[in-house]
């Protein structure tokens, strides 16, 4: 499995592309700057099968309409207790100050808990990780050890809860009960900043004390 990690919008929103060795392809969270994005998929000759989005800030979904038409895929995610988010884009673009884009969904909702989601040859296990957004999801390939958790774990960091309908309790629990099960090798695809592994969150994050 591959992943590129190619930052995007002002907020250096960490956009990941990943495929297997058959080159399908799927993109997370592409926030903004679709031609930067568009010219990477081309240029590696990927399948590009599905948009994944982790929730429905605009730093996470910004490009998400553009990709879509330009590859003919459908957006999966995140779960239906965001679409307030999707329905207020416009005003999204207003208050995070970039360029306005118009209202969209996705094609499919993600509300079932475990559901995988297929690309190529990779598993993606849907958790429900509510906090930072109230329809957050993660999307975690157990096999190959990794998980695309946007922005509710940080390195050393916590996602923040400021934002509308967003719950810091909410958050810490999402991390406790759920990433903080998965196994401690296991690699966390961040939605900004460096990556980072459970087991080092759990000794080291100063925002979750046990
Ligand atoms: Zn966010």
């Amino acid at each position: 499995m591959h992943v590129e990690i190619l930052p995007v919008t002002a907020f250096q929103q960490n956009c990941s592309i990943i495929w297997d060795e058959q080159k399908n392809a799927a993109i997370i969270d592409p926030g903004g700057e679709a031609e930067k994005l568009i010219e990477f998929i081309e240029t590696q000759q990927l399948q590009l099968e599905k948009i994944l989005l982790t929730h429905g800030h605009l730093d996470h979904v910004g490009a998400a309409d553009r990709l879509k038409q330009h590859f003919q895929v459908e957006i999966w995610g995140p779960n239906s207790a965001d679409q307030f988010l999707f329905d207020s884009l416009p005003a999204q673009s207003q208050r995070f100050g970039l360029a306005e884009i118009a209202v969209f969904y996705p094609d499919h909702w993600l509300d079932k808990e475990g559901q995988i989601i297929t690309v190529g040859d990779m598993n993606f296990e849907i958790l429900h990780l509510p906090g930072h957004t109230p329809g957050h999801i993660g999307f975690i390939e157990q096999q190959k050890n990794i998980a695309f958790s946007g922005d509710v774990l940080f390195y050393n960091s916590v996602g923040r809860t400021d934002f509308p309908r967003g719950n810091h309790q909410q958050l810490l629990s999402s991390i406790r009960q759920k990433l903080f099960k998965l196994n401690d090798e296991m690699i966390v695809i961040a939605g900004h900043g460096p990556a980072t592994k459970i087991g080092l969150e759990k000794q080291n994050n100063p925002f979750i004390k046990n």
